[in-house]
């Protein structure tokens, strides 16, 4: 298992939200059911902000529901304050992200709470889980986003980083995360924040990020990571994504070429990826005309290639 690299897949929350139209809730479970089916670990199925902010994700419970019924399916949710982990922990979900934003000019636009404002959040939700049976408990993460860049504020300094990764682990979460909202990140910084973040909370107490590609390195940037310990990635299929309070960031990366890289690599993800390939008929039947990218899907793979598992 050592070689195993676990891909999230984050499409129908981070993808869907940056996109206008609302995906019908039985595509979003026909999505979420091929996904599972081809051997993807977890998704991150929806997140519990008001329907009236988004209106795209307003059936998160339900998906988190159906999606729970799916054999060894991780299923995982967003919540941006208590109110949204009751609601996450009442329909079930098993791993919990709270977005906690490195820069507080954007924390304040996004959710309109500030840094101490949402580490009050973080303990609420931390004495809510310890309240149920350790076997009901969900994973709980405390994900920095604007990590790498704020489009408001620009970069911010890594000892802040450093403080509210600390923070977010006294307040009592599991683990922490990093993800590159704006898609700021470069493959040394990249290198430079998990380093620094690792030796703050503790090696294991950091595995994932969360990716996007508006600038073209997201898959540089998945590298780096790997050689520094990184073992959950998250991508949407077909890169799409993006943050609908960060103008101009956009494109998680791809879940199909990360899937090759890896593939290519000789790591283990668990997915089919020719499977894989055939998901995206889902998604654009129900959103027809939205961009979907890609290389693999777009090029093919490469002459003789045999992906692993296939003979
Ligand atoms: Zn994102």
């Amino acid at each position: 298992m050592s070689n195993f690299i676990e891909i999230s897949e984050v499409g129908p929350r981070d993808g869907l939200q940056s996109i206008k139209r609302i995906m019908p809730l039985a595509a979003k479970k026909a999505w979420i059911d091929a996904e599972a089916a081809c051997g993807v670990p977890e998704i991150e199925v929806g997140s519990f902000v008001p329907p009236k902010l988004l209106p795209q994700l307003a059936d998160t419970a339900e998906l988190v529901a159906y999606a729970r019924t799916i054999d060894r399916l991780k299923v995982a949710v967003l919540v941006p304050n208590l109110r949204g982990a009751e609601d996450a922990i009442k329909a079930g979900a098993h791993k919990i992200t709270i977005p906690l934003s490195a820069s507080e000019t954007h924390s304040l636009a996004n959710v309109n709470r500030t840094h101490v404002q949402m580490l009050d959040a973080v303990r609420a939700i931390v004495a809510l889980i310890k309240t149920l049976p350790p076997a009901e408990r969900p994973f709980f993460e405390g994900g920095i986003s604007t990590a790498f860049g704020c489009t408001l504020e620009g970069q911010i300094p890594e000892a802040k980083i450093l403080e509210l990764a600390s923070a977010l682990m006294e307040a009592g979460c599991d683990e922490v995360g990093l993800s590159d909202t704006t898609g700021y990140a470069t493959p040394g910084h990249v290198i430079a924040l998990v380093q620094a973040v690792k030796a703050e909370v503790g090696e294991q107490n950091l595995t994932g990020l969360h990716l996007h590609n508006t600038r073209g390195l997201g898959l540089a940037n998945v590298l780096a990571a790997l050689d520094h310990g990184i073992t959950t990635i998250d991508a949407s299929l077909g890169g799409i994504g993006g943050c609908p309070f960060a103008p101009g960031a956009s494109g998680n990366i791809v879940t199909e070429d990360l899937v090759f890289m890896l593939d290519a690599m000789g790591f283990e993800t668990g997915i089919d990826l020719d499977a894989l390939l055939k998901v995206r008929d889902i998604v654009t039947e129900a959103l027809p005309g939205e961009p979907m990218y890609g290389f693999i899907p777009e090029a093919g793979l490469p002459k003789g290639y045999n992906l692993s598992g296939t003979a």
